[in-house]
């Protein structure tokens, strides 16, 4: 059988300290095994990193030919990185690996082995312990998590990491999906194809620091619940819907009232109902409107989702 070509992606954004580690771990697991199944060969994708992280991939590249880089403009998102790097990679298989050593380089051999018995398209990593995370963080995962498979029609798997090997298929897949708000955990449940989840221990970041804050979660979360639901604005719709009709019956109870006990404060309470079934049917428009507005107002601006500095491709 011939030999296929593996690219390992790795988005980095300041990861100077930990890319030596992390060059010296793959370069190990292909010399033991990897090499035997795979031409394996790295892409790095420098995500605008402010630090020296760029020249150290440059090092790396100059001493090592199956190394390449593509280095951006500015910093556009680990999302970007991804789909720079799978649009770029050139092998039959692809796997996206972050640059910390969260990512056992370890699991690869594994992982090619399921892509070539055919068992799957996609073989990803699940962490089914959040050791060492920060307890909120995991809370508010699980939470997302929940929430997000309940409102949404995509399966978003829980403790997925982005640690996600697929064949040619799915990379074509992935890429055919343009939009520019990437949520890739939604995309990856999107698109179906076989998948299996290899599950892992969390393990933690081998140097350097993670680039999220709690905050910039909190809204990665909401981005993915805008991209793949609409029920937040449904839920708008409902409001203004349960309004209209609250509204209703309190106009029929107030001239009923009126009727047959006459009206000894006039006008406050037809007012109200005035008001409220006003701003009502507005939010009932608002919420239906805003349902195309919000999906066709970023996307129709039709950016590149990155540019590209330099490279050696
Ligand atoms: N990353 C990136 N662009 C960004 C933020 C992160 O390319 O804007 C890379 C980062 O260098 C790392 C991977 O994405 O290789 C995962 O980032 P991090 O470890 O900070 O996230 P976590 O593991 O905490 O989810
Ligand atoms: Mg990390």
């Amino acid at each position: 059988m011939d030999k296929k070509k593996l690219t390992v992606v790795v988005p980095c954004k300041n990861e100077e300290e930990v890319l030596p580690e992390f060059y010296k771990r793959i370069r190990k697991v292909k010399d033991s095994s990897l090499d035997a199944k795979v031409y394996a060969g790295i892409l790095f994708i420098d995500d605008g990193s402010t630090d020296q992280t760029l020249r150290v991939i440059k090092e790396l590249a100059a001493a090592d030919d199956s190394i390449h880089y593509i280095s951006f403009s500015r910093n556009f998102g680990k999302e970007a990185a991804i789909y720079a790097g799978l649009s770029h990679a050139d092998g039959d298989y692809v796997v996206i690996m972050d640059a910390d050593l969260q990512d056992p380089p370890e699991m690869l051999p594994e992982m090619i082995d399921v892509l070539e018995s055919g068992e799957a398209d996609l073989v990803g990593s699940r962490r089914v312990t959040r050791k060492g995370e920060p307890a909120i963080r995991s809370l508010f995962a699980r939470l997302f998590y929940k929430l997000m498979n309940k409102i949404s029609e995509t399966e978003v798997v829980d403790g997925a990491r982005d640690f996600q090997m697929m064949n040619k298929k799915v990379v074509k897949a992935i890429l055919s999906m343009g939009e520019y708000n990437r949520f890739s955990k939604g995309i990856t449940g999107w698109i179906g194809y076989k998948k299996k989840w290899l599950e892992y221990e969390n393990v933690q970041r081998a140097a350097g620091e993670t680039s999220w804050s709690f905050w910039q979660l909190v809204f990665y979360a909401l981005e993915g619940i805008t991209a793949f639901s609409t029920v937040p604005l449904v839920i708008s719709s409902v409001i203004g819907l349960t309004f209209c009709v609250l509204a209703f019956f309190a106009i029929i109870f107030i001239i009923v009232r009126t009727l047959i006990f006459g009206d000894p404060t006039s006008g406050w309470p037809s007012m109200a109902c005035i008001i409220m079934l006003v701003s009502g049917v507005q939010l009932l428009g608002i919420g239906i409107l805003g349902q195309y507005l919000a999906k066709t107002y970023l996307e129709t601006k039709n950016r590149p989702k990155y540019l590209i500095d330099e490279s050696n491709l």
